[in-house]
């Protein structure tokens, strides 16, 4: 007996799991407050509640300094300071109220009394009396963000906080203003609600797209005609750093963001690729040593191209773009193109590798250089041109790129030109990212050495230096890039994603 045809069947998005709280954002301009007690907690909230635009009342039989020079300092609405016993009356007309006595006992009789004339109450320190909690606070007004742990951990907020202020530009702020301007003019011309969603989804993208940027009128008047002036691409190309994806710029972060297009190498980890757009294509173009590349000529054409079709085409490039990564063949190309290009620098391997063994680059009369050579031509040998009595200087620190298949040849030119091979050099793979291997030794030993590391990007560092770099109790500044932590910069994006 056949099967009955299995027939679509409509289903629905899971609903909303359970809040621990839910967060609602008070507007308190021009309205009273009120806050009993004068340490430096209730300055602190006191401070707060003037920030939101209220006119706030402190009554304290002892004030604080730091409620003392509240009131001399309230960025908006106002701080009275009345030094005396609280009285029921104090609460008539107050929409907030803070309750910050020592004594228990008292605390209760505030709170209910301030509740029954219908104020908000928060009781410092006594989660049990609150009608509300405050969270930790993302202030880049118009835009606010609050966090809750629900008393969980509130430290984990103020960690939460900063990460999220990372991922907002401070030019945001002027956006929002425009918004707030042009709210009246777009429903006025734009009478469909989806065509009024469409309208503030291509401001979001712009606003997202060039938030140092001070919006005009002549952005109004194109994200009002739907945007066509946005059909000019543009090219940036970022430096994603040694692979860690904390070496990261903010700006590297923010151009991923707003990317319609990626181009990357094969040398950008993945866990830097996550920071664009899930909507963005993402092309591997290749160009590193170990896999065929696509040509120079072919990337450049097609990173073109995108643009004019009126992508945003980010080249994304390990560590510094500006160091061993033919930017001047990509600027030049897009220049020729008349595509606006633009340059995010990033963390060079240099920096990452030196960063990870303690060592600093030059040093007060022991290296008083630093020279980047790459080991490669353009025909894979050494390049002719490499100075040998510049890399048998006494006081430079030679980084080497791309050492491995010609490394004896430059150790060769570097001691026949006198470096002694006594002289410290270590080699670095994988600097900053899973499988990072050292090994620290000598000029003479260096090849070696490097012959038994295991695969991956490399980089050799030679000079005096190198004498102070240790392998060990020196991991990154910041914890290694477990999968929570990348868990939890992905929950950030989908976060800030999903908010605009
Ligand atoms: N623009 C890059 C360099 C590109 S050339 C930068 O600024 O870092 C590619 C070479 O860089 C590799 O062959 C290797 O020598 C070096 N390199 C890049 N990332 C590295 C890493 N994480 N560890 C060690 N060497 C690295």
């Amino acid at each position: 007996m056949s099967q009955p045809d299995r027939v679509p069947e409509e289903t629905r998005a899971g609903g909303l799991a359970p809040l621990a709280v839910l967060p609602v954002f008070v507007r308190l301009r021009g309205r009273r407050a009120v806050v009993l007690g004068g340490n430096a907690g209730a300055a602190w909230k006191a401070r707060l509640l003037a920030s939101a635009g209220a006119h706030v009342d402190v009554i304290a039989t002892d004030l604080s300094d730091e409620m003392r020079e509240t009131a001399g300092v309230a960025p908006d609405g106002s701080v009275a300071l009345h030094q005396r016993p609280w009285a029921a009356e104090d609460f008539h007309g107050a929409r907030f109220v803070i309750v910050a006595p020592e004594e228990a006992g008292e605390a209760r009789r505030a709170v209910d009394i301030a509740r029954k004339s219908g104020a908000i109450v928060n009781a410092v320190d006594r989660p049990e009396l609150c009608d509300v909690q405050f969270g930790a606070i993302v202030n880049r007004s118009p835009l606010v963000v609050g966090i809750s742990t629900d008393g969980a951990a509130p430290v984990l907020a103020q960690t939460l906080r900063s990460k999220i202020e990372s991922l907002i530009p401070l030019g945001l702020a002027g956006w929002l203003d425009a918004a707030k301007r042009w709210r009246g003019e777009v429903a006025a011309r734009i009478g469909g609600m989806t065509m009024r969603r469409a309208f503030w989804q291509r401001f979001a993208d712009r606003a997202f797209a060039e938030p140092d940027r001070r919006p005009t009128r002549d952005d109004l008047d194109d994200l009002l005609a739907g945007g066509a002036g946005e059909g000019a691409g543009d090219i940036t190309l970022v430096g994603a750093g040694p692979g860690d994806p904390e070496l990261m710029t903010l700006a590297a972060v923010r151009a991923l963001r707003s990317a319609d297009v990626v181009l990357y190498d094969d040398l950008v980890s993945d866990d830097v690729l996550a920071f664009a757009r899930r909507e963005a294509r993402t092309l591997l173009v290749g160009k590193t040593g170990h896999r065929p590349s696509c040509r120079q000529d072919d990337i450049n054409a097609l990173m073109v191209g995108l643009a004019r079709q009126g992508k945003r085409v980010v080249r994304l490039k390990s560590g510094d773009p500006g160091v061993f990564g033919r930017a001047t063949e990509e600027i030049a190309a897009a220049r020729a193109a008349g595509v606006a290009v633009a340059i995010v620098p990033g963390v060079t391997a240099a920096q990452g590798a030196a960063a990870r063994l303690g060592v600093s680059l030059t040093e007060r009369a022991v290296a008083r250089r630093v020279q980047y050579v790459t080991g490669h031509d353009r025909d894979g040998r050494l390049p002719a041109t490499l100075d040998g009595a510049a890399l048998a200087d006494p006081s430079v620190t030679t980084v080497v790129y791309m050492p491995k298949k010609t490394l004896p040849a430059l150790v060769a030119r570097a001691c026949t030109a006198g470096l002694p091979p006594t002289t410290p050099a270590v080699a670095v793979v994988n600097a900053t990212r899973a499988g990072e291997r050292h090994v620290i030794t000598t000029v003479g030993a260096l090849v070696e050495e490097v012959a038994a590391l295991p695969a991956g990007p490399c980089l050799v560092m030679i000079g005096e230096a190198m004498r102070s770099a240790r392998r060990d109790g020196l991991a990154a500044a910041s914890a290694p890039i477990g999968s929570g932590d990348n868990a939890c910069m992905a929950a950030m994006q989908n976060f800030t994603a999903r908010a605009f």
